[in-house]
């Protein structure tokens, strides 16, 4: 673990505390974003609470992004260096109906969506759902 992880706390300002920096390094390690209970699940003894107050506080520094892949399980993934949550910064996601899993497309942008007079865009979330490169191999 150590300083990588150190470093990206500090770069978004979040003091880095021992578990900030296990559950950054848990994220980290994952090829998928991650429920709570996913996250709750990757330690031995975990306070529900801690670990929830935990993504929070990365949430508010732009180190995380949450996502509503219509699963009812809200997910969490790391936001890429330099991301700040924007609309430009978002990106689609893809929720694969056999494994489940939900995966960032950080490359494919979220096109830019002209709304009539008087609508504002406060949140974008595009979903794709199909089968993910592993499940239709
Ligand atoms: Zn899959
Ligand atoms: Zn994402």
């Amino acid at each position: 673990m150590g300083n990588v992880i150190e470093y990206k706390l500090t770069a978004k300002g979040v003091k880095p505390t021992a578990v900030r920096l296990l559950v950054l390094d848990v994220l980290s390690k994952q090829d998928s974003a991650i429920s709570l209970s996913e996250l709750e699940n990757s330690f031995a003894k975990a306070d529900r609470i801690t670990l929830y107050r935990t993504l929070k506080t990365f949430e508010t520094h732009n180190l995380i992004h949450r996502i509503d892949d219509g699963t009812g399980a809200l997910k969490y993934a790391l936001c890429l260096d330099g991301c700040e949550c924007h609309l430009k910064d978002l990106h689609v996601h893809f929720h694969c109906t056999r494994c489940r899993r939900t995966y960032c497309l950080t490359e494919i942008t979220i096109p830019f969506v002209t709304l009539p007079e008087k609508f504002t865009t406060q949140e974008i979330n595009m979903v794709i759902k199909g089968l993910c490169q592993k499940c239709s191999s």
